[in-house]
C-alpha cells in the first residue's frame, strides 16, 4: 500500500533557515494564530520492512512510516519537548498550538508520532520542560502521555485506548 501526502511546496508564512536547536529549522515569516494549519507532512507511506533507510522517516502507524527524500518542508521541522505545533486532528498535519510570533521556530514533539521501542535521542531543545531524551510515546511518563495524547497521531491514540482497555496503562 502506498499513500501520498502532499506537503505545502512553498509556504507563504514559513521559511527554512539555520536553527539554534540543530542544523536547519522552519521559522514563522509572519504572525501565526493558534489553530492555524502549518504543514501537511509529505512523503510516501511504507511498511517497516519496505521503508528505505536513507532519507527521512516519520512513524505514522504501528507498522507504517511516512518516508521523504528530504525535499519536504516538514522534514526540516525540529523537535521540542515544549512544542508550539502538534497533530491536533490526529493526522500528520501540524497545527499551531498557540499564537506564534514572526521569527519563532516551528517545533513539534517527536514522541507524538513514535512508538518504536528502544528508540531514543539526546535532546537539547532548550525548552523549560525538556525531558533530556526523546523517547517513544509509551516510554514517556504517564503524565507526559496524557498531556501529549491530544496532539498525537491517531494510531497512538488508538493504541493508548487499547492499552487502557487492557489495563496496561
Ligand atoms: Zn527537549
Amino acid at each position: 500500500m502506498r499513500l501520498y501526502y502532499r506537503s505545502f511546496p512553498d509556504s507563504p508564512f514559513l521559511e527554512i533557515r539555520d536553527s539554534p536547536v540543530s542544523g536547519l529549522g522552519v521559522f514563522a515569516r509572519s504572525a501565526i494564530h493558534a489553530g492555524e494549519l502549518l504543514a501537511v507532512c509529505g512523503g510516501i507511506v511504507y511498511s517497516t520492512a519496505d521503508c528505505p533507510s536513507e532519507g527521512h522517516a516519520m512513524q505514522v502507524g504501528e507498522d507504517l512510516w511516512l518516508w521523504s527524500d528530504g525535499g519536504n518542508l516538514d522534514d526540516f521541522i525540529n523537535h521540542s519537548c515544549g512544542p508550539n505545533s502538534g497533530f491536533v486532528n490526529g493526522k500528520p498535519e501540524l497545527f499551531a498550538l498557540k499564537d506564534i510570533a514572526p521569527g519563532e521556530e516551528i517545533v513539534w514533539d517527536y514522541s507524538t508520532s513514535l512508538v518504536e521501542e528502544g528508540w531514543s535521542l539526546q535532546c537539547r531543545c532548550g525548552s523549560k520542560s525538556c525531558r533530556g531524551k526523546i523517547l517513544p510515546f509509551f516510554s514517556l511518563s504517564p503524565e507526559d502521555r496524557r498531556r501529549l495524547l491530544p496532539v498525537s497521531l491517531d494510531f497512538i491514540r488508538r493504541m493508548f485506548e487499547k492499552r487502557l482497555a487492557e489495563d496496561v496503562e
